[in-house]
């Protein structure tokens, strides 16, 4: 997985490959589909919201993603968006998932994303308001044609427009809540670490302050989990490769044709 800038500037860079085609007319919901399923791990005080972040993430991906581009009236810059989140996904999860800690993988998530906002926005990451892009939504029909799409693949009906709308306001609420003031999110964070003894440890999701070279430049080896074979790419390679698979996906469906790479575990790359 990636975490939130990296999915950005992924779709960032898609759009530049896709000049000449005319078919955003939303960027917004563009961007909205950048965050894919993730933004139901944004809901954490409902635990059976968050669960639909992994269950899209990992099961039946084809047919959700099929489904997502065949609804009529769900806006088609969100499903460009999804796809290019299922696409980065799968192409980051193989570079970082060599760290088998959650915790640890989120931070590592969390480095590259600091590593990708210094590369390509010349930023830090407590300059940026990632908010922002949820901020007043109007949502219109997104909501009840994405629960539609839900309910159809899962076979469950538990899945409510007030489900989405609720992933779309936590993640909101949440970035604002940890990232308008990082610093003061550490200092909080490594309080509650400390006064439960270690008990309560939310440092996690606090942007690590330095890591040495999170995007491998020195290409440095790691194992691929998916092939179990060493490579040595460093995440600058991978993300271009992510780039030109979600262009030329977009391409082909913009040309009628369903692209393989809908067919994908969005985590271990696997079909599906
Ligand atoms: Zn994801």
């Amino acid at each position: 997985m990636a975490d939130f800038w990296t999915h950005t500037i992924h779709g960032v860079k898609v759009l530049e490959t896709l000049k000449d085609t005319p078919w955003l007319r939303n960027r917004r919901f563009f961007f909205m589909g950048l965050q894919g399923p993730d933004i139901f791990f944004y809901a954490y005080d409902r635990p059976e919201v968050v669960a639909w972040g992994s269950r899209i993430h990992q099961s039946r991906c084809g047919q959700f993603m099929k489904e997502l581009f065949a609804s009529e009236r769900l806006p088609k810059e969100y499903a460009f968006g999804f796809l290019c989140h299922q696409v980065m996904d799968r192409y980051a999860h193989r570079f970082i998932n060599h760290f088998e800690d959650f915790k640890a993988h989120k931070r590592k998530e969390m480095a590259i994303d600091a590593g990708m906002i210094r590369r390509f926005l010349n930023r830090r990451h407590d300059h940026l308001k990632p908010w922002k892009l949820f901020e007043d939504v109007e949502l219109k029909e997104l909501p009840s044609e994405f629960a539609k799409v839900v309910r159809r693949v899962f076979n469950d009906k538990s899945f409510k427009s007030e489900t989405f709308e609720y992933a779309i306001s936590k993640t909101f609420s949440t970035l604002k809540m940890l990232y308008e003031d990082i610093e003061k999110t550490r200092r909080r964070a490594f309080r509650y670490w400390l006064l439960s003894l270690g008990g309560k440890d939310y440092t996690h999701l606090v942007p690590p302050k330095k890591v040495k070279d999170p995007l491998n430049e020195e290409k440095k080896p790691w194992i691929d989990p998916v092939t179990k074979k060493q490579r040595n790419e460093s995440f600058l390679e991978i993300f271009e490769q992510a780039v030109e698979e979600a262009s030329e996906s977009i391409k082909m469906l913009l040309n009628g044709r369903i692209p393989d790479t809908l067919f994908r575990n969005f985590e271990t790359d696997e079909p599906c």
